[in-house]
């Protein structure tokens, strides 16, 4: 079974994605948000298109995104799928929609409630390894000359994203709560299975819950 983990930026996608796909070699993940800053880091074309619509929390034409998730998909269909930071608006989810079906595949849809003043906080706290792209919030966004070391790969390169400033935070906020109403009413028209989790947990309780919502449907025959 697919999963879809929906919520806004800064609800925890990054880390529980991280933390479902410890010790489960059966799951592939993919991070739309995480390619595409691939694509700017490298510096392909690609990458020089869509650096500045990044940095201002814009999103990227469901044209392009629904072709590389489908490129992708293609990819590792194989395994089951856990996309994150995708589908991001109702065009996009009835590509999903259509792929999962024409692939005779299934999907949980988990999306993870974050009320936005706890969101604002913790982007304003957010920093990233930039080797392994470990997600942490134990420095402040000025935090270049703290002692940080990357509690997953020992690197102390750590970066702020150029998107989590407060403006930008705003943003891609304003975005994500205007998007998420048709997202979850298309998927619903849909027949999608959807599920919340209250994302302002801790981590463990939120995969937790995350853990007992797939396990809930597996049982429910949606293997
Ligand atoms: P994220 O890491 O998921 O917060 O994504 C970072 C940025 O990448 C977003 O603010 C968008 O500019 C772009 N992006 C990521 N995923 C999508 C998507 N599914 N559709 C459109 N733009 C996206």
């Amino acid at each position: 079974m697919d999963i879809v983990l929906l919520g806004p930026p800064g609800s925890g996608k990054g880390t529980q994605a991280r933390l479902m796909l410890e010790g489960n070699k059966d799951l592939v993940h993919l991070s739309t948000g995480d390619l595409l800053r691939s694509e700017v880091k490298n510096k392909t074309p690609l990458g020089e298109e869509i650096k500045s619509l990044i940095d201002r929390g814009e999103l990227i034409s469901d044209v392009l995104i629904s072709t590389l998730v489908r490129h992708w998909a293609h990819n590792n269909s194989a395994r089951a799928m856990l996309f994150d930071g995708f589908p991001r608006t109702e065009s996009q989810v009835i590509d999903f929609v259509e792929f999962e079906k024409n692939s005779a595949r299934d999907f949980l849809v988990i999306e993870l409630i974050v009320h936005n003043s706890n969101i604002i906080d913790r982007l304003a706290r957010r920093c990233v390894c930039a080797v392994c792209g470990y997600i942490d919030q134990s420095v402040s966004i000025a935090g270049e000359d703290s002692n940080w070391v990357c509690p997953s790969c020992g690197s102390d390169e750590v970066v702020v994203r150029s998107d989590d400033r407060s403006e930008v935070v705003s943003e891609r906020l304003a975005t994500y709560n205007h998007e998420i109403i048709s997202i979850r009413s298309r998927f619903d028209m849909l027949g999608a299975v959807r599920c919340e989790v209250d994302g302002s947990q801790s981590i463990q309780e939120v995969k937790n819950a995350i853990a007992q919502a797939v396990a809930q449907n597996k049982v429910n025959g949606r293997e």
